[in-house]
This record gives C-alpha cells, sequence and structure tokens, in this order.
C-alpha cells in the first residue's frame, strides 16, 4: 500500500504531503467524511510515513519507505509507537471486562489507551501516533477528557480522530485540530470499482448508488452479495411491498425485513470478525432504512427528475406507483421519519419497534391521506 494507491482522495493527501514536506504536522487532525471513503486506509499510510526511518520521494510524493524496521513493524501490526484506539477496547479496561459492547467510545477507554500513554515517550520511531476510530462516538465526557492533550500535546504525539458526523463533535474539540476532509467518490467511479470486483451492471450500479460516495460501503455491499446475502433481491422485494403497503401488512414486512437483516449479519459477521455483532447488526438496519429511505426519495422526485437518475432506477413502476400514494411534503416527512429512525438505531432502541413504527407511518399517514381526499 502507498499513498498513490488511495483511491479518489487527492484533496486530503495533498494537504498531508504538504504539511509534511514543510515540516508543519499538526498535533491533532480531524479526518473528516462518511464511512467506506478511504479515511482508515490514509491514517494507516499517514502514521506509517510518520513513523518511517527513510521515508521515500516517488513521482513528486513522499512516502514511507516499507522497508526500514519502523515500517516492517507497522506492517506486521506491531509497533510500538501506534495507537488505534476504538470502542471496543472497553473490555481490556480496568472493570470493562464483564460490560456489554458499547454503543459510544467510553472514557475508560480513551483514559486508558490515549491519555496514560500520550506523556510516556516513543520507544521505536521519533514519533508516537494516536488514530481514535469512529470519534463520532466520543461522548461529551471522553471528549472533555480528550480536550487538554488536544491542545497541549507533547510535541513527538500525533492524534488523529477519524470522524463521519462532524457536528457530533464538540466546537472545543474541533477547533484544537486540523480538519482533513474526505469528499464522497464518484458514481461512476464506484461502479467501475464494483463491475472490476465481478458485480453484475444493474447491481453495480444500484449499490454504487445506495452507498451514496461510499466506497468501502459499496465494495461490502458486494461482498455480502457474493457470499450469498442475496441484498439485491431482498430490496427489490423491499420496494415493491412498499408500493402496495396496507396497515395490515406492516407487521409482516417489518419481520420479514428484520429476518433478512438476521440472515445478513450473520454473514457479515462470519466476513468480518473485528466489527462487534451488535456494530454489525445496527449497519445493516441503517441501510435496510436506507433502502427505505431511497424508495420514498425516489419517489418524491419521481416528476423532477429523469428515470435513469433514480436511486431505484430499475424499479420504476414500483416507484411510480408509490409517488401516487402521497405528495411531496408527505413524502419529505416519511424521509424525516426514516432519518430520525436511523438515529434511533444509534441509540440502541430495539430494532422491532422502529421498523414496526416506520412502516406504520408509511401505511398510516397514507391512508389518512387517502380518506381526506375521500372526504
Ligand atoms: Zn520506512
Amino acid at each position: 500500500m502507498s499513498f498513490e494507491e488511495i483511491f479518489c482522495q487527492d484533496k486530503a493527501v495533498s494537504i498531508l504531503q504538504r504539511a509534511f514536506a514543510s515540516d508543519k504536522i499538526a498535533h491533532a487532525y480531524i479526518f473528516s467524511g462518511s464511512e467506506g471513503v478511504g479515511k482508515f486506509k490514509t491514517v494507516c499510510q499517514w502514521s506509517k510515513l510518520l513513523l518511517c526511518a527513510e521515508p521515500i520521494m516517488q513521482n513528486g510524493i513522499t512516502d514511507s519507505c516499507g522497508q526500514c524496521p519502523s515500517c516492517i513493524k507497522f506492517q506486521n501490526g506491531s509497533h510500538p509507537d501506534f495507537n488505534h484506539i476504538h470502542k471496543e477496547l472497553l473490555e481490556f479496561t480496568e472493570g470493562g471486562k464483564s460490560k456489554a459492547a458499547p454503543v459510544d467510545v467510553p472514557i475508560a477507554v480513551i483514559r486508558e489507551f490515549l491519555i496514560a500513554k500520550v506523556s510516556s515517550r516513543p520507544v521505536f520511531s521519533k514519533r508516537k501516533i494516536f488514530v481514535v476510530s469512529e470519534a463520532e462516538k466520543l461522548n461529551k465526557h471522553s471528549q472533555n477528557a480528550l480536550l487538554k492533550i488536544l491542545e497541549e500535546a507533547p510535541q513527538y504525539c500525533c492524534i488523529i480522530l477519524l470522524c463521519t458526523r462532524l457536528q457530533s463533535l464538540l466546537a472545543t474539540t474541533k477547533s484544537r485540530c486540523q480538519i482533513v476532509p474526505f469528499l464522497p467518490i464518484s458514481e461512476d467511479k464506484i461502479t467501475e470499482q464494483l463491475k472490476q470486483a465481478g458485480a453484475e451492471k444493474k447491481s453495480a450500479k444500484y449499490f454504487a448508488r445506495l452507498a451514496n460516495g461510499s466506497l468501502g460501503v459499496a465494495c461490502k455491499l458486494v461482498q455480502l452479495e457474493s457470499e450469498g446475502a442475496d441484498f439485491y433481491q431482498t430490496k427489490k422485494e423491499i420496494i415493491n411491498s412498499l408500493c402496495n403497503l396496507s396497515l395490515r401488512d406492516t407487521l409482516n414486512l417489518a419481520e420479514k425485513i428484520l429476518s433478512q437483516a438476521k440472515t445478513i449479519s450473520e454473514i457479515w459477521a462470519k466476513l468480518n470478525k473485528e466489527m462487534s455483532k451488535p456494530d454489525i447488526k445496527r449497519t445493516v438496519g441503517k441501510i435496510m432504512i436506507r433502502i427505505i429511505m431511497s424508495a420514498l426519495y425516489d419517489a418524491m422526485r419521481l416528476d423532477f427528475v429523469q428515470a435513469e437518475s433514480l436511486v431505484n432506477f430499475d424499479q420504476l413502476e414500483d416507484i411510480k406507483k408509490l409517488a401516487a400514494r402521497f405528495n411531496c411534503e408527505q413524502a419529505a416527512e416519511k424521509i424525516s421519519q426514516a432519518n430520525q429512525a436511523i438515529q434511533q438505531i444509534e441509540s440502541n432502541v430495539n430494532e422491532r419497534l422502529i421498523f414496526e413504527r416506520l412502516l406504520l407511518n408509511v401505511a398510516v399517514s397514507d391512508s389518512m391521506a387517502c380518506s381526506n381526499v375521500q372526504r
């Protein structure tokens, strides 16, 4: 892996390259952008470069050498000056063993794996790196605990927060870090990558649109598909059911979605051992809601865009039926309810309740609208 292989994040790479070339490396960064756009890959390459003993210049880009003892330790995942902090470390904190998988990044993790380690000097390289994954899940206590370190980090430290929702961070946290933006990747480029990975043309285009600029998410969907997750077929069935959804059908549809989500989560868990099962379940739940949301969004803009640019371009008849059921305002309200449902999943509300309520809202407001029309 090298900087040159980082996909479509030229702006972020050039910010880091300029900082390195001018020896103006910040003590704290926020890599900000959606999930799956290359933040983690970039932070690994950046950390490896900062730790490397003999950086090299190739095609105008400075990169780690890949051969010095530091690079070799980094590649083996055993560099003593590289610290990856993630919420799952909770079980290794004092008294954390019996605790359930956390939803946010607990203060105990920040204290024991970051704050306590910052003051000791690097042992192998001239720098010490701390990467905090899912920084959007740092709760207020964790962020407050971090503030002093972000402000007065020792010279040898570089702390990098990976964040998908900048608005979740306190202004005081943001103001102490340099923000490096990671932009969504274009649909064409994602589709191309998915086709190269073996995805069929139609599903590649659909997954690229559903992933909304996230190559990582799109690749995961295609990978799950090849392992038998049947995502594409599932989405077709969900949208088909939505366009005729009656109050009576909502519980059945919720049940069906939950059961499909369970199957997909199980396949995902086999593929990805480092992600906790509750996290996988929440992620799949959110994708299921995005499928529903994409249909509502398509229905809302059906009259204003070409059919080819809909997310569900492959189910035009279903989208037309759905659009006939409610006006733009109603569709927008349902989309906002779906957004709330995504937030509820992140707050660990019971998923069955979330799906039942969401589908009920789609069906109820629709029948109320119809009865209003009849009157
Ligand atoms: Zn090296």
